[in-house]
Formats: structure tokens, C-alpha cells, sequence
């Protein structure tokens, strides 16, 4: 079998390995597969490269299409995914561990190239909350906008998950529009550079995007600047290395941690025997420690449950890691492949025997495993019979197959168990209890990065205890690095700069491409509903004729409708009320007459009326009232090929010209 050469990428070009390089075994058979080292790499170029043709080339975009490009690279790589699903047998992963792995790394994409799309504007600039009124009348406002950085960065990543760890940094991290540097663990770094190859070779994000090092790092964080970013995935001992670089700290470079923890599911003392929830506990506890054979950051080491069944439960996850079938992952017949190399083993085998000095044997097939080539190993289930007083148990994690169990008294000591791990990405409890699972919430999220909450209701939909989503932030406080990633467009912000913009109305609006209340606005000689969406310009104004609202309009409006609410019925109940003067025109009555005073009833480049968002209602409209609207365009927003999104800020205002309603009403209009 020939000896892989794992090629990093560097200024746009392969470089080989260099002969010195480490050498990388295979999980399974020990055999040497691959070769990877970087000292053929200059880090200088490296960075220079992504400063001068990555970062300009990725913001020359808008946020919109560089999540098209997410979504591009996620169907490209799907299609050749089987070569990566080839490779990975080799770390010791079956199929259905690397589909967390290959899919789920796709699937993020999938999910960041959908909100980057829904939720970013199809611009360079991303605003962060509403306009902050800074002075009495409006000439003086503010408004926090976000800014790519002008750097590059760099991540650090874990080998057990070497396309999803590339693909979960990397998607925010385009969408906010900065270039990076890879760097996967070396020892599954042939995959990793597989499915980079594939990015490469789609030729769908622009030179200067990605980089590769698979290898050592040198001295790349020592030539970092105060524009770069450093997101590091791996062990606490690592990152605390890391972080501690002097250039890191000396120019406040971001260094986003995502460490290991002691994770903890907990079984509320509602559940029995007989009750649904143990059997799902039973089923997530196994699950957690083989899957990837227990190589994953979220995996449950601590499994906590009710004093009452201890035993049943001890019992029940004993017999279900008998029928654990470790070997082969090729095999599809196996449950459990194996640990990612001999030297992870022994790593785990040593942690295992110091926790083995807190707690009982329950389960341990070690001996089977002594002598068999690859990194096999059998699962470990500990007990803890003082978890009081314990300290390995809730400190050191066993990067394998292994967990213990301990009881506790009552909600309040399971949290203090639960908070003993100093800080951890995730913590499960199963409960049906509506008012165990907020006990116990409550009294944990502070330690914890996620709360997963499963039971009888939700089982089938569940995602897992251990399954980090796009959608929800991944980390946790400290032990488990104090750092967040993902978590929808949350993540996208590690990678930009928020900046507080402080001036009148119309310098916010040019720079945030977004009309603010008091700053210019224009009218047209056409209606705005006659123009398409590329002619219309931000400020375009209609201010309607007025209408007077009558009692009998308010009438007419309750008994068609049927809200015959008090307030615009009866005369004395209204005025009783401390918010009407007598009967009142119903704020739904105002907005279809707005929509009735501004709307161009003939067919035109307005194609739908698609929500209505922020509406207040400022001052009661009484019977002899007069409304009028003005209808400003505040954003336009590409969607399709063939329209886009206009944002229109209506305010409607009585005969004394004060404001009653204002919202913002949103419509699909043609491009043309
Ligand atoms: P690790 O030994 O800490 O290594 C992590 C990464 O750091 C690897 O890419 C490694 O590269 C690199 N590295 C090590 N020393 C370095 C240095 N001096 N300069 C630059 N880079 C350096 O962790 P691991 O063994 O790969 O992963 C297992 C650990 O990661 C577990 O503790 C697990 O809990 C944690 N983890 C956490 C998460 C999370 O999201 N919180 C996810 C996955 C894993 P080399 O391979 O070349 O040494």
C-alpha cells in the first residue's frame, strides 16, 4: 500500500509534506498510511496571501452571495462525500460515525448558506439592533453595524471529527466574509485534506479563501495581527498553550476556545422502571459512550441518576454494552470501530485507571483487546460511590468509550454534581416533569453551554444529547474553553467587528444602506407602487390624503369583524379604561385604512404583501379624527432572480400631525 503524501495548500499551491514529516498509522491495522509535516510552508506568505487576495476578493461580495457559495460547495461536496466515507474507516470510524462527521459537516453548510441567505441582507454591512435614540428631537442617533475583520482566520481543529471540525469554523466564517487557514489535527489530517481538495477543485470561492496546514503550525500565531481571529478546537491543555501566546495576547487577537468537558446526562426521579424515560435514558447514555467510540467533546462521562435505581440502571446499561460489538469499522456489522491511534489508547486506558482509584468496575472487557492490532478497546462503565467528594471523576475526561455512574438525592444536589465539571459544552436531563427539567435548568445553564431535554414527547424528533446544530451555539463556560461557536448568525459574528455609529439620520442611513426615521426623504411624480424594485431609491416618500374615521365606520368595522371589543363600543367603559378618551377607532380598522390610502390597486411590480413587522400603536384615533400615511422605502433586499424584497416604513399621523401607528410593512416587488 503506497504511503499517502498529505499536500498542504499555501499561496494557491500544493506543497509536499517534507520527508521529516510525522508519520500517521492507521486505527485499524497500525500500518503506516500516510506521511504529513509543513516545514516546506512559509507562514508569512500564508497570511499575506489571505490579507491581500482573500479577505478583498470574499468582501467584494455581499453576504447574500456568499452564502450561495456555501450552498454551491455543500451540493458539490455531497456528491463526491463516498471517497471521504473511504478514508475515515482508517481513524477507526464506522459509517454511521462518519456520517455525524461528512453529513453533518455538509449539512451545516446547508444550514449557514440558508440563514445567511434569510437572515443577513444581501449587503456588505450586517446592522446589529434598531436605531438608539441619542438626542430629544432625532438629529443625534445611533446604530451598531458589523464589518468583516481585515484579517485571517485561523483554526485549530480536533481530530475526531475532521470535516465536520473543518466545515462548522469554516461556514461562518466565509459568510462573514474573511479568509481562512486550516490547520486539522495531524493525525486525521488526510481526510480533512480530502474534502479540501474537493473545495479547491470546485473552484467556487474565490484564491486566497482557504488555506491548508497539515503539519505543525510553527511560528504562525507569533505573526498574527490585531485584524486575525484564532478559533481552536481540542483539548484544555492545548488551548491553554495556545491562548497564552505572547502575540495573542500582547494584540487582544480573539481566540475562541472549544475544549473538552465533563459532560453529565441526568435521570429525573420521576422516571421508574416501568416509565418510557428510562428506556430513552438507557438508550442516549450507550449511544453517547460508543458512538465514535466515545471520541466526541460532547459525549456523557457522567451519567446521574436517582438513588432509588441505581442499581436498575447500573444493570440495564451494563447488559446493553454486552451486545457492543467493537471491531472493524469496515464491518457493518460492528457497533463500535476503534480510538484513533495506539498513542490515544494508552492516553485513555491511564485516565480510566485514575478514575478506576474514585470508583467500582461495572463494566470492562479490556482483556479482550490487550493484544489485537489498532487502536480497539472496550467500553468502560465506572460507579461512583461518593461523587461528593470525588474529584478525577469530575475533572478528567477519558477521550473514549467510558462514563461513570453516581446518584444523587434531589434536583438540587444534581445540579451541584452537574456544576462540579467547572463548565461543560452540554448537560441532558430526561424527565416528563415539566418542574424537574426547569429545576434543574435553572439551576445548571450558568455551567452549561446547552441544555438538552429529551422524553417520551419528543424522542422520535430528538436530535441527541451529543449532536452540536448549526442552529444553537456549540461551547461552554470554563473548563470548556468559555467560547461559543455556531449558533446560527451568532457564529458569523466572531468573524466581524461590531462598531457603534454615532451622527445625524442621514449619515446612519448611507452607511447602514438603510433609511432611519429623520433622515431626507424625497417624493416621486410616480406612485412608488408603479416603480419597480431597481428604480426604487431609499427615501422615496408617498404622503397620502387624508380620511376621517366616523362612528359608523367604527361600527360597520366591529360588526363585520366581530370585535366588539368595549373600547370602540361603549362610550362609558372606554373612558373608564386609562388608555381612551371615549370609544376608539380599532388599530386594525387604521392599518386597512392606511392600507386603503397608500395602496396602487392596479397590477404592477408589487407582487405580494408579505408581512408587516414592529407595528406600535402611539395615540388612539376618537370618532372626527383624520388619518394620513407617508410610506417610505427603508431597504430593498434581493430573493430571487426575479424579485426582491422591499422594506417600506409607514407611519400614519392624525390632523394635529402626531404619530398614531408606525411599522414596517414588507412586499415582494419585480426587479423590472
Ligand atoms: P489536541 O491534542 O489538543 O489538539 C488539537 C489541535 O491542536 C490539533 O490540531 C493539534 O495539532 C493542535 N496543536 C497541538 N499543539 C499545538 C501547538 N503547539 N501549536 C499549534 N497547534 C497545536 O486535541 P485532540 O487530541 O486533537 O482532540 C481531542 C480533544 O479535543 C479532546 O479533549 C476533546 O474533548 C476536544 N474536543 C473538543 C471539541 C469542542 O467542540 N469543544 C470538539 C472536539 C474535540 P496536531 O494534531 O498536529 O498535534
Amino acid at each position: 500500500m503506497s504511503i499517502m503524501n498529505i499536500k498542504s495548500y499555501a499561496c494557491g499551491k500544493w506543497i509536499d509534506a517534507d520527508c521529516t514529516g510525522r508519520q500517521i498509522l492507521s486505527a485499524v491495522t497500525d500500518q503506516r498510511i500516510a506521511v504529513a509535516g509543513s516545514a516546506n510552508l512559509d507562514f508569512q506568505n500564508m497570511i499575506s496571501h489571505a490579507h491581500k487576495l482573500g479577505a478583498p476578493a470574499l468582501q467584494e461580495m455581499t453576504f447574500h452571495e456568499r452564502a450561495k457559495k456555501l450552498k454551491q460547495l455543500a451540493i458539490y461536496l455531497n456528491e463526491r462525500k463516498e471517497l471521504l466515507y473511504e478514508l475515515s474507516f482508517n481513524c477507526g470510524s464506522t459509517r454511521k460515525d462518519s456520517f455525524i462527521d461528512i453529513d453533518g459537516g455538509i449539512g451545516t453548510l446547508q444550514v449557514f448558506a440558508s440563514k445567511g441567505r434569510r437572515e443577513l441582507p444581501d449587503a456588505h454591512t450586517y446592522l446589529d439592533g434598531d436605531v438608539e435614540q441619542l438626542s430629544r428631537s432625532g438629529s443625534f442617533i445611533g446604530q451598531h453595524i458589523c464589518r468583516p475583520k481585515l484579517g485571517v482566520a485561523v483554526h485549530i481543529n480536533a481530530f475526531n471529527f475532521p470535516v465536520w471540525g473543518m466545515l462548522e469554523k469554516l461556514a461562518p466564517t466565509l459568510l462573514a466574509g474573511m479568509p481562512t487557514i486550516i490547520k486539522p489535527a495531524t493525525v486525521t489530517s488526510y481526510v480533512t485534506q480530502a474534502c479540501f481538495k474537493m473545495m479547491v477543485e470546485s473552484e467556487i470561492f474565490p484564491q486566497g479563501s482557504f488555506q491548508l496546514i497539515c503539519g505543525g503550525t510553527g511560528d504562525l500565531l507569533d505573526r498574527l495581527t490585531t485584524q486575525d481571529v484564532v478559533s481552536f478546537t481540542g483539548s484544555a491543555q492545548t488551548a491553554f498553550n495556545l491562548r497564552s501566546n505572547q502575540n495573542i495576547l500582547q494584540n487582544s487577537i480573539p481566540f475562541i476556545a472549544e475544549q473538552d468537558s465533563l459532560n453529565a446526562s441526568v435521570l429525573g426521579s420521576d422516571a421508574t422502571v416501568d416509565t418510557p424515560e428510562f428506556d430513552i435514558f438507557i438508550k442516549e447514555v450507550v449511544n453517547e459512550m460508543t458512538a465514535k467510540a466515545g471520541q466526541k467533546c460532547t459525549a456523557i462521562r457522567r451519567i446521574m441518576v436517582p438513588e432509588k435505581i441505581l442499581g436498575s440502571i447500573s444493570d440495564a446499561i451494563s447488559a446493553r454494552l454486552t451486545k457492543i460489538k467493537v471491531g472493524d469499522p469496515c464491518d457493518e456489522t460492528n457497533d463500535m470501530g476503534a480510538l484513533v491511534s495506539q498513542s490515544q489508547k494508552s492516553d485513555v486506558l491511564n485516565i480510566v485507571e485514575t478514575l478506576k482509584s474514585e470508583c467500582a468496575t461495572i463494566y470492562d472487557e479490556q482483556e479482550h483487546f490487550k493484544n489485537a492490532k489498532g487502536a480497539f478497546v472496550s467500553p468502560v462503565l465506572l460507579q461512583c460511590g461518593d461523587p461528593d467528594s470525588a474529584i478525577h471523576v469530575h475533572s478528567k475526561e477519558a477521550f473514549g468509550p467510558a462514563s461513570t455512574i453516581m446518584a444523587y438525592r434531589d434536583n438540587q444536589h444534581a445540579c451541584e454534581l452537574l456544576n462540579k465539571g467547572d463548565g461543560s459544552l452540554v448537560a441532558s436531563i430526561i424527565t416528563h416533569d415539566p418542574q424537574i427539567a426547569h429545576d434543574i435548568t435553572i439551576g445548571s445553564a450558568a455551567y452549561h453551554g446547552r441544555i438538552y431535554i429529551n422524553n417520551r414527547d419528543c424522542i422520535k424528533e430528538s436530535t441527541g444529547h451529543g449532536a452540536p446544530l448549526p442552529h444553537m451555539v456549540h461551547g461552554g463556560p470554563g473548563r470548556a474553553g468559555g467560547s461559543e461557536e455556531m449558533g446560527g448568525i451568532r457564529g458569523v459574528m466572531h468573524y466581524m467587528q461590531r462598531t457603534a455609529i454615532q451622527g445625524s439620520p442621514d449619515m446612519v442611513s448611507v452607511i447602514g444602506k438603510t433609511w432611519v426615521p429623520g433622515s431626507k426623504t424625497f417624493s416621486n411624480s410616480i406612485h412608488p407602487f408603479k416603480r419597480s424594485f431597481n428604480k426604487l431609491e431609499l427615501g422615496e416618500t408617498l404622503v397620502t390624503k387624508s380620511r376621517k374615521i366616523t362612528l359608523e365606520d367604527i361600527q360597520q368595522f366591529a360588526h363585520f369583524t366581530g370585535d366588539t371589543f368595549y373600547a370602540h363600543m361603549d362610550e362609558e367603559a372606554a373612558k373608564a379604561n386609562p388608555f381612551f378618551p371615549g370609544r376608539v377607532a380599532h388599530g386594525y380598522l387604521l392599518l386597512s385604512f392606511a392600507a386603503g390610502l397608500f395602496v396602487e390597486p392596479n397590477p404592477g411590480p408589487v407582487l405580494a404583501n408579505t408581512g408587516l413587522m414592529d407595528l406600535s400603536f402611539q395615540k388612539p384615533v376618537s370618532p372626527g379624527d383624520s388619518i394620513s400615511v407617508s410610506l417610505t422605502v427603508k431597504r430593498k433586499t434581493k430573493r430571487t432572480d426575479t424579485y426582491g424584497e422591499v422594506r417600506w416604513h409607514v407611519a400614519l399621523k392624525n390632523q394635529d400631525n402626531e404619530l398614531v401607528a408606525t411599522y414596517t410593512l414588507l412586499t415582494m416587488n419585480a426587479y423590472n
